[in-house]
């Protein structure tokens, strides 16, 4: 990996990362009932790396499609009102998990879930790589979490700092 000055500290290694990807995927399988196909949809932007892993760790039929909804400026607050810019495809009687990198108020999630669910999926889960509950102002239910983590800043493996970071292939905290 390209590292240089300026890299902030590994908190969770792309190896330890990589070996949490495959249990999540395998816990999906566990949960989705057989022959059911399992339709991933990530939320962009700091989903994407988590999702092309995960996407890859599963050993069934998935499909995937791409949502985008923002809580976030470039401040690292949450900043109230969600932005839709990117709808997902209907849902409507599919086993479905939302992909996301980080649960931190959980309005993000939350809106997602709410837009999904409308639908009538078969099933609604969410698979989150981290999860911040002390920083929780809105109640949501995430089924497969990866990492619970403090209430920090991190960066990396998808997640960004106004749009830096996200090439780390490990999750850091920014000082
Ligand atoms: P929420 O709506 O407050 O739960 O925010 C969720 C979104 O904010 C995440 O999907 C991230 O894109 C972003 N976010 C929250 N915490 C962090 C962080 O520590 N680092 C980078 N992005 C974060
Ligand atoms: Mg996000």
């Amino acid at each position: 990996m390209v590292a240089n000055d300026t890299s902030p500290a590994p908190l969770f290694s792309a190896e330890r990362i990589r070996r949490r990807v495959r249990e999540i995927a395998a816990a999906i399988e566990q949960d989705a009932p057989a022959e059911t196909t399992i339709h991933l949809v990530g939320a962009l932007t700091g989903g994407f790396v988590f999702m092309a892993d995960l996407v890859r760790a599963f050993s069934r039929p998935v499909t995937v499609d791409f949502a985008r909804c923002t809580s976030y400026g470039s401040g690292t607050t949450s900043s109230g009102e969600l932005t839709w810019s990117l709808e997902p495809r209907d849902v409507h009687g599919k086993y479905v998990v939302v992909v996301d990198d980080i649960v931190d108020s959980g309005r993000t999630l939350s809106g997602l879930r709410a837009h999904l669910e409308r639908q009538g999926p078969l099933r609604l889960r969410a698979a989150c790589l981290l999860d911040k509950p002390a920083r929780r102002s809105c109640e949501v239910a995430v089924e497969f979490i990866g990492f619970t983590i403090e209430a920090v800043f991190v960066v990396g493996y998808g997640l960004d700092h106004a749009e830096q970071y996200r090439h780390l292939p490990y999750i850091a905290r920014l000082p």
